[in-house]
């Protein structure tokens, strides 16, 4: 049995295709392959998507891909974002424009491709929101039977496409953590394949790198800068990961820094940071954020944000967290600014680096991509009322005049 993944920890191999941890210690297991893969990815075939780097991952070249067209999202500029922030040049890399609306789409896809080419019986997984969309979506499309443990907090526009698409969700008292734990516990009692988007699933992990890919590819000049929302940290982590086979393939003479982002309401990685210890520590009390997506404890998994932490620290990167009020004024610029209407997971990205410019990390004359992680058509923000609308327009009585703007004449004989 070939090794499919090594450990991150004690660098042990493993060549079970469904490990999840390191059986020795307990350790992130990142997937190996048998050769750099920068060369392979030249070689691509039109609408791949993700899957053009097919030779660079894990999954099987003989599997039958589950592939809804994730990935190869457009990365677009920004320059009046980029002048409000005070930088030279912004580019946004739009995930949520995966086919259900966030990044989690790579992970899911080749998830369920590498758990149906070896015979899973189901998938079961935690999400705080966008990863049960995903895991909905590719558990259909693999015809795998599937388990979503969601925390009691999320919103009920997020539950009808994953009980559409037939996966159980399972609504539970807790927070992502409680979720975490529980599909763990699911998975080794079922035997299902858990696709929870974490570093618990390093196939999943493996579809993240693509990103890095992309970016790459995308971008002729230098990039200073990778701006990414950050739980516990998998994105960030895997694109540490893609950049390093790329600079290991002399691709590229340095990889971007990271500059990851968390909720203030839920920041351990950034706690550790701050203070300048390499261990994370998991968060006590309560960590409600209007950013769900990133809003995760690490309570049983605190060594997950010390991999990402040391992602970060390796990049010559650093993190920042961000207020639910900057959050939600970031939400909103996005959308005002760039026409983008993102959830605030993926505002806080913007938030966090209009602060680190502020404080000079990010200086003004860098080149900053950042990541907007998933879309804002899921879920109708708690604070939102159609009263924002005012009265409505009843066309048999009221005049016209009455919704026109002020300085449009108000001459209606063309009419
Ligand atoms: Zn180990």
């Amino acid at each position: 049995m070939s090794a499919k993944f090594r450990c991150a920890h004690c660098h042990c191999h493993s060549g079970n295709p469904f490990a999840q941890r390191c059986k020795e210690c307990g350790g992130i297991l990142e997937v190996c392959h048998p050769a750099s893969p920068v060369d392979r990815i030249l070689a691509w075939t039109p609408n791949d998507s993700m899957w053009r780097y097919a030779s660079s991952m894990l999954v099987d070249p003989s599997a039958v891909r589950m592939s809804l067209g994730e990935g190869g999202t457009p990365l677009i500029e920004a320059p009046q974002m980029a002048s409000r922030l005070g930088i030279e040049q912004l580019r946004l890399k739009l995930e949520l424009v995966n086919p259900t609306g966030s990044f989690k789409d790579r992970a899911l896809s080749a998830a369920a491709t590498h758990a149906r080419h070896h015979g899973s019986a189901g998938l079961v997984g935690s999400s705080s929101g966008n990863a049960l969309h995903a895991q909905a979506a590719y558990a259909a499309l693999a015809e795998l039977p599937s388990l979503a443990l969601v925390p009691v907090t999320v919103s009920a526009d997020r539950l009808v496409q994953p009980i559409r698409c037939g996966t159980r969700v399972v609504r539970v008292r807790g927070d992502y953590s409680d979720c975490h734990r529980l599909a763990r516990t699911a998975a080794s009692l079922s035997g299902w394949y858990n696709v929870s988007t974490t570093y618990e699933n390093p196939v999943g992990l493996d579809g993240y790198k693509t990103v890095a890919y992309e970016l790459w590819e995308a971008c002729e000049d230098a990039v200073d800068w990778i701006v990414i929302p950050v739980g516990a940290g998998p994105l960030l982590g895997a694109m540490a990961q893609g950049y390093a086979d790329i600079v290991a393939a002399s691709r590229c003479p340095t990889a971007p820094a990271l500059l990851g982002i968390q909720a203030s309401n839920c920041a351990p990685i950034v706690r550790a940071f701050e203070r300048g210890v390499p261990t994370v520590t998991p968060w006590d009390g309560d960590a409600a954020s209007v950013a769900k997506g990133i809003a995760d404890p690490l309570r049983g998994y605190a060594e997950d944000g010390t991999y990402t932490l040391a992602a970060v620290i390796g990049s010559g990167g650093a993190m920042v967290s961000v207020s639910e009020a900057e959050i939600e004024e970031a939400t909103r610029s996005l959308a005002r600014i760039c026409g983008l209407h993102v959830d605030p997971a993926a505002a806080a990205a913007i938030a966090g680096l209009e602060i680190a410019t502020r404080r000079g990390i990010v200086s003004a004359g860098s080149s900053v991509i950042a990541i907007i992680t998933g879309t804002g058509f899921k879920e109708v923000p708690a604070d939102f009322s159609l009263a924002e609308l005012g009265a409505v327009f009843d066309p048999d009585v009221d005049p016209i005049e009455s919704i026109l703007p002020q300085e449009v004449s108000h001459d209606t004989t063309s009419y």
